[in-house]
């Protein structure tokens, strides 16, 4: 029996990428997914894509950095739906560079998204969660987790913190919520469009040569819901055999 179907799921950055491959599958699934991003226009479509296929899909606008903007999201699914059951804090930035490049501001955005998104998706939904008695919350952290890369200090810096996090959270509240960590590898997406550091944008067209496909990871993270509720899949990896 799938431990997917009629949940309500929670996704940020489902605009494109792995949060969009990761909505449409979960939907195929019968979940009932909430999509938030801040580029409403593409929600809207892959929100009606859904919802013509026969699934159930609803969206509100969501900037990650902004925690009033994470809690409205939480109570208008609470609103559509009653419960939430998931959030899967998918929402990413990485703007590599150097850092002797001194990109101050990009290394602001990477921490406000990468860190301080995750901890707001995490506040917003927690105490519905424990309210609920049960729940799954999903971080999406990166090989970089693990390893650092050249140009990839800061983003790396926030993916080793979403471990940490997670693995925190993991052992406060595991008992009754399930948190589980998903590192990617180079996976399709317009994550590396958004360089703007010349050469860390070079080196990136070869490094995401062999990138897997977006909905590799949306089945991870699919695996990961439909265990059943005493099964807790702490941590996954998943990269291209080419390795990266
Ligand atoms: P994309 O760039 O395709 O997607 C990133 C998503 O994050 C977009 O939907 C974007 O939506 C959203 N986003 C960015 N900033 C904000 C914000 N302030 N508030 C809300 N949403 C925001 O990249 P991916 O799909 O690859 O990224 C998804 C996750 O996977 C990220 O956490 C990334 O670090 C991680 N990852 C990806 C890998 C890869 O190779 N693709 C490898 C390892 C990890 P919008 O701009 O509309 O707000």
């Amino acid at each position: 029996m799938s431990n997917i179907k009629d949940k309500v799921i929670l996704i940020t950055g489902a605009s494109s990428g792995i949060g969009e491959a990761t909505a449409r599958f979960l939907a195929e699934k019968g979940a009932h997914v909430v999509l938030g991003a801040r580029r409403t226009e593409r929600l809207e479509a892959l929100a009606e894509e859904i919802q013509q296929s026969g699934g159930v899909a609803e969206y509100q606008s969501l900037d990650v950095t902004r925690l009033e903007q994470m809690q409205s999201i939480v109570d208008f699914t609470l609103s559509k739906f009653k419960r939430v059951d998931v959030i899967v804090n998918n929402a990413g930035v990485m703007p590599l560079s150097k850092l002797e490049s001194l990109k101050i501001d990009e290394w602001n955005q990477m921490i406000d998204v990468n860190i301080r998104g995750v901890l707001h998706g995490i506040a917003a939904v927690l105490p519905v969660m424990k309210e609920q008695g049960s729940g799954q919350i999903i971080n999406l952290a990166s090989i970089g987790a693990y390893s650092v890369t050249p140009t990839a200090a800061v983003y790396c810096a926030t993916k080793y913190a979403v471990r940490a996090i997670t693995e925190g959270l993991r052992q406060e509240v595991g008992n009754d919520i399930r948190v589980n960590l998903l590192s990617p590898g180079v996976t399709e997406s317009e994550l590396a469009d958004h360089i703007s550091d010349v050469e860390a944008k070079q080196f990136m067209v070869d490094y995401r040569r062999n990138a897997i496909p977006a909905k590799t990871i949306a089945g991870a993270i699919a695996y990961a819901i439909d265990q059943p509720d005493y099964v807790d899949v702490n941590e996954m990896i998943i990269r291209p055999t080419t390795k990266v």
